[in-house]
């Protein structure tokens, strides 16, 4: 058993916390590993990252504040009032209890960090009845035996607001300076992070075995590695010289990056793109690929997409994500079926493929997968002219898909994880149709939400501006772009403008479950403009009976408050853009 008081850690986060650069924050922390006993050092290393374990075991401290008061209240025999009342003062609960416990009278300093993680990790572990109460006691326990400068950062961690201002690279230097003889070691040290996502155990492995052990680091099932990503382009014609001339051209799926690991127990797991587990949300695509995936253990790529079977179609994005949610799941298998496009092999029995050029992963990956009606491979072609990335393009996108990825094939295409380098270039087609460039709509109306978003908004319906009639004829409904903040923000930013009845000068055949009084705009991009019965935006006026309806849109997260409705894209504009992009179609 290593020991090390807690204190020492807080100390040096409270350094940190006020250390005047980059620099100086990174000799603080190396000072900090410096005196961390080896057996501590992974300890150490996630507490500075604000985690109890890596990233990808998706322990979760997270507590709520108001749980977290009235461990303060107790530990520093206050009311909870008060705590709030301090919280509300110093904007910091961390704050808050530093001075209430120091109000109480300082403890002397005693906790050990490998019996403050333990208690943490109890925290994140209780759960089922009673477990918010046993979440109290043992954090009120913890806190009572803190110091006030241990209590502040006990409570930033507990509460998810540690931070420090240290990222993994920042950690990654100091680990470097104290155990690999200076900075310079740093690529090394990154290159075993982002293919484990652990950064204890680089730094148990380099404590123990030297930069020579770390660089003999491979990737390994269970853990993740980090993805690699692209650059994008909008010319064909550059896009093959930046490549070299030639490029595999694969299709480029709109859907859920999973990244699939099965151990040599046989479990799969699924792993998003910022290292969540998802294999419960996607129970399908496990089973896919426990029937498909050839080798024992492995670790394959690709993107999870809505797809209906019956018609082998591609369904949009929207589709999918209605997929991310933790209750419902038999029914949202069931209603949304999805498929599997695997685009790479990181793993197979043994051998670590990441060091291989892409035509190798890719060959070895065709040999990985048993193909099925919805296991499949994505789709790629070898091109080596300008015409044939073009005609890839627009196959691609006839097919349902975004785009391209444009993938390098030379024989330096390794597999960059966690970079975004331009072994890997994307071309979609927002970036070249007219309608890259955004609309501002109005919301007229809102359609409630299922699943994740039940109780809430799940969809809006826009409209777009008429200045000749002034009215507001829809154009298309929104449910994608919005941030978990912004959906929960949207009922009482909208409740201003709720009507019971159509407002007078909006103009839609639909009917949503809520209508607004046209004033509030927002920023939406679209991939594209179709004639459309549904709607009612320049009825009549591109063709007899059909309206203007913009496909797949997407706020980009602008609220116009600056905009009246008035301000708003007018039909006129969206006859010009859809015209525009017809003819940059021909
Ligand atoms: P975007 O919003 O364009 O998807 P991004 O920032 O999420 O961009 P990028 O790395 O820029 O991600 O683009 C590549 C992404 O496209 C991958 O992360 C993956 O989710 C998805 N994708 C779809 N088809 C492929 C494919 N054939 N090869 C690689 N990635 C693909």
């Amino acid at each position: 058993m290593a020991y090390m008081r807690y204190e020492i850690v807080a100390e040096a986060y409270r350094d940190m916390e006020q250390a005047a650069g980059r620099l100086a924050l990174v000799d603080r922390m190396a000072a900090l590993l410096a005196q961390t006993p080896a057996a501590l050092l992974p300890t150490v290393c996630y507490l500075c990252q604000g985690l109890i374990a890596p990233e990808f075991a998706g322990v979760d401290l997270g507590l709520a504040e108001k749980l977290a008061v009235r461990a303060v209240a107790a530990a520093a025999a206050v009311g909870p009032e008060q705590v709030t009342a301090m919280l509300r003062e110093t904007g910091d609960l961390g704050q808050a209890a530093e001075q209430l416990l120091a109000a109480r009278g300082g403890r002397p300093a005693s906790l050990q960090v490998a019996e403050v993680v333990g208690i943490l990790h109890q925290i994140a572990a209780a759960e089922g009845p009673g477990s918010q109460g046993r979440k109290l006691d043992l954090l009120a326990g913890l806190l009572d035996r803190a110091t006030p400068l241990e209590a502040r950062y006990l409570l930033r961690l507990v509460t998810k607001g540690l931070r420090l201002g240290v990222g993994t690279p920042t950690i990654l230097d100091s680990l470097a300076l104290v155990y690999a003889g200076g900075r310079g070691a740093r690529p090394v040290l990154e290159r075993a992070y982002n293919i484990c996502s652990d950064l204890g155990r680089v730094a148990a492995v380099l404590a123990e075995g030297g930069l020579a052990a770390v660089e003999g680091l491979h990737v390994q099932p269970g853990n993740p590695v980090r993805a690699m990503l692209a650059q994008r382009l909008s010319d064909g014609p550059e896009i093959l010289a930046k490549l070299g001339g030639r490029c595999a051209a694969e299709y480029k799926y709109d859907g859920v990056r999973v990244q699939a690991h099965r151990t040599a127990d046989g479990n799969i797991e699924l792993f998003t793109r910022r290292l969540e587990r998802v294999a419960t949300q996607f129970p399908d695509v496990v089973e896919l690929l426990r029937e498909g995936l050839v080798p024992g253990e492995a670790i394959v790529e690709g993107e999870v997409v809505a797809f209906d079977p019956a018609a082998g179609e591609l369904r949009p994005f929207q589709e999918v994500m209605f997929r991310r949610r933790k209750y419902g799941i038999a029914e949202a298998v069931r209603d949304v079926p999805v498929g599997l496009f695997c685009f790479e092999l990181l793993y197979a029995d043994g051998q670590d493929l990441t060091t291989l050029p892409y035509p190798e992963r890719r060959a070895a990956l065709a040999e990985a997968i048993a193909v099925s009606p919805r296991l499949r491979l994505t789709t790629a072609t070898e091109v080596s002219s300008a015409d044939g990335l073009e005609a890839a393009f627009e196959q691609a996108v006839t097919d349902g898909c975004e785009g391209l990825v444009c993938k390098s094939v030379s024989p330096a295409s390794v597999y960059q994880a966690g970079a975004r380098g331009w072994l890997w270039i994307k071309l979609k087609r927002d970036y070249r149709t007219e309608l890259s460039d955004t609309v501002d709509l109005v919301v007229v109306g809102a359609f409630y939400g299922r699943g994740r978003r039940r109780g809430g908004y799940g969809a809006l319906l826009l409209a777009a501006y008429d200045p000749a009639a002034d009215v507001f004829p829809t154009v298309t409904r929104c449910g994608t772009g919005f941030s978990d903040a912004d959906l929960a923000a949207l009922p009482a930013r909208l409740a201003p403008l709720a009507r019971g009845e159509r407002p007078a000068r909006v103009y839609a055949w639909q009917e949503p479950d809520v209508w607004f009084e046209p004033g509030m705009v927002l920023e939406i991009l679209s991939a594209e403009l179709t004639l459309s019965p549904n709607y009612t935006a320049a009825w009549g006026q591109v063709k007899q009976d059909a309206g203007l309806a913009m496909r797949f849109p997407r706020f980009t997260g602008r609220w116009r408050d600056d905009k009246s409705p008035e301000d708003a894209t007018t039909t006129t504009e969206l006859i010009e853009l859809y015209r525009t992009a017809r003819r940059a179609q021909r």
